[in-house]
C-alpha cells in the first residue's frame, strides 16, 4: 500500500534493521526500543490491524508466531521470558496501521501495561 511506513520497510525503500524475512514475513528491530530485544514482526501484505484479520489469514498468523519463536531462540529469551503483543487502536496506543506484533524481551517485563 502507498505510504504505508511498514510497507516501505518490507519493500527496504526505507532502512531498518531487518533480522529475518522470508515470502511472507517480515522482522525488524524497533527504532525506539523499550526493552534489550525489541523486535517487530509484520506480514508483508498489507493488514491494517488484528482489526481487519479474517479466517483467511490463518497461515499468515502461525508464520508470525512461528518466526517469534525462532527469534526468541535466537536472542535466548526463550527461557527467561518474553512478551508478543499488538496493539489495536486509539486505546492500546496503535501509532502504525499496518498490522505487527512486538517481540519484548531481555528484562523482566511490568504487567499490566500502563
Ligand atoms: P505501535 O505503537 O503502533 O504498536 O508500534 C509502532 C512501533 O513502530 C513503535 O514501537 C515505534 O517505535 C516503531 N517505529 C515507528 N517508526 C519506525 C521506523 O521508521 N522504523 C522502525 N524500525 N520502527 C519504527
Ligand atoms: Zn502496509
Amino acid at each position: 500500500m502507498e505510504d504505508c511506513l511498514f510497507c516501505k520497510i518490507a519493500a527496504g525503500q526505507i532502512p531498518s534493521t531487518i533480522v529475518y524475512q522470508d515470502e511472507d514475513v517480515v522482522a525488524f528491530k524497533d527504532i525506539n526500543p523499550q526493552a534489550p530485544h525489541h523486535v517487530l514482526l509484520i506480514p508483508r501484505r498489507h493488514i491494517a490491524s488484528m482489526a481487519a484479520l479474517t479466517s483467511e489469514d490463518g497461515a499468515i498468523l502461525a508464520s508470525l508466531f512461528t518466526v517469534a519463536q525462532k527469534l526468541a531462540h535466537d536472542f535466548k529469551i526463550d527461557e527467561t521470558g518474553y512478551r508478543f503483543v499488538t496493539n489495536v487502536g486509539p486505546d492500546a496506543g496503535q501509532s502504525v496501521f499496518h498490522l505487527h506484533f512486538h517481540l519484548l524481551g531481555g528484562r523482566a517485563l511490568g504487567w499490566p501495561p500502563g
